[in-house]
């Protein structure tokens, strides 16, 4: 079966190495390869190696990174799991639609599936970095799983779609789109500089910010511009640089 190379799991700041051993465990057991470990609190670890049985080979080839912006900074879609929902609404998905999304944009775009911290899930500006949010319907009563069980629900999510597109023989062609979607890297560079712009025409005081780069994020989330459409966004913010300039000569 089609590995799911260009997909990575990436979990951020975790606290117990063993949660790091048995997530790679469950990924392998459903498919999955690519570990991204964001400022891990302790790894390597003989206690992540102990949990992850014969995944040992992921813990080995796991990326580590500083901050999640970097983690992703390659990836087109980001998708980060949350066990309760959050002051601002988000675009939500459940484990099914999570699976069908990832598997038909694969082949195009680079896919992070973000987890977090064992305490306190992904913070605000973490979860602002993914474009869509999933949560698994747990008990309302108790709905925060175990990291690497929250892991395993969501790989075998991806695993059981994509062996009944298998099956049914579906069509496994990406969503027809002519460009790659923007990279995280590329869309952190646009952010700083719509923030620049919005400073320099008095629309956005950073003293008073509101809710303003928030909701700036999930406007340009919830499209997913490409790379020609934010090309052409970052040429009308330098532009309007130019003018502002030249205005002031
Ligand atoms: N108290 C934290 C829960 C952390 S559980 C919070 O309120 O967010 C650790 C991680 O497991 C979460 O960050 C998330 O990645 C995953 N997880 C746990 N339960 C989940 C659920 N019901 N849906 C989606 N992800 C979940």
């Amino acid at each position: 079966m089609q590995e799911l190379s260009n997909i990575k799991v990436v979990l951020v700041n975790t606290s117990h190495p063993g949660n790091i051993g048995a997530s790679a465990r469950a990924m392998k057991n459903m498919g999955l390869h690519k570990l991204a470990l964001v400022d891990p609190k302790d790894f390597p670890s003989g206690v992540a190696v102990g949990r992850a049985a014969s995944a040992v080979d992921i813990l080995e080839s796991a990326q580590v990174f500083d901050n999640l912006e970097a983690a992703i900074a390659d990836c087109g879609l980001v998708i980060g799991t949350s066990a309760r929902s959050r002051k601002i609404p988000w675009p939500m998905l459940n484990p099914e639609q999570t699976a069908t999304k990832v598997l038909a944009e694969k082949n195009t775009n680079k896919v992070a599936l973000v987890f977090g911290r064992e305490d306190s899930g992904l913070n605000n500006d973490e979860l602002q970095l993914c474009h869509f949010h999933v949560q698994i319907p747990a008990n309302e009563n108790y709905s925060s799983l175990n990291l690497a069980a929250a892991v395993m629900v969501i790989c075998y999510e991806l695993r059981k779609t994509q062996l009944q597109l298998l099956d049914t023989k579906e069509s496994q062609e990406d969503e027809f789109w002519d460009q790659e979607k923007a990279t995280g890297e590329q869309v952190e560079h646009f952010y700083e500089h719509l923030e620049r712009v919005m400073i320099a025409i008095d629309f956005h005081d950073p003293k008073n910010p509101r809710q303003l780069m928030q909701r700036m994020r999930r406007l340009f989330s919830r499209i997913r511009i490409d790379v020609m459409e934010m090309n052409i966004l970052r040429g009308i913010l330098t532009n309007i640089e130019f003018s502002i300039k030249n205005r002031q000569k």
